[in-house]
């Protein structure tokens, strides 16, 4: 008899959800295109908000407080 072994593969999280934020129901994008590359940028919220690209690495920092 032999048994498998299973090995756990650790899933790569869909950053989707990142690029939406669902406010009473509906889902609002928050897209911000690089300017650079055109591609979507990731938002990163903190003391110092700021969009960054995945594909360059383009950072733009937020110097509004638009981002809660
Ligand atoms: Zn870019």
């Amino acid at each position: 008899m032999t048994t498998k072994k299973v090995k756990k593969k650790k899933r790569k999280e869909n950053k989707s959800y990142t690029y939406y934020q669902i406010k009473e129901g509906k889902l609002i994008r928050r897209l911000k295109k690089c300017p650079r590359c055109t591609s979507f940028m990731a938002i990163h919220k903190g003391e110092n908000a700021r969009y960054t690209c995945g594909k360059c690495a383009y950072t733009e920092y937020q110097t509004t407080s638009e981002i809660k």
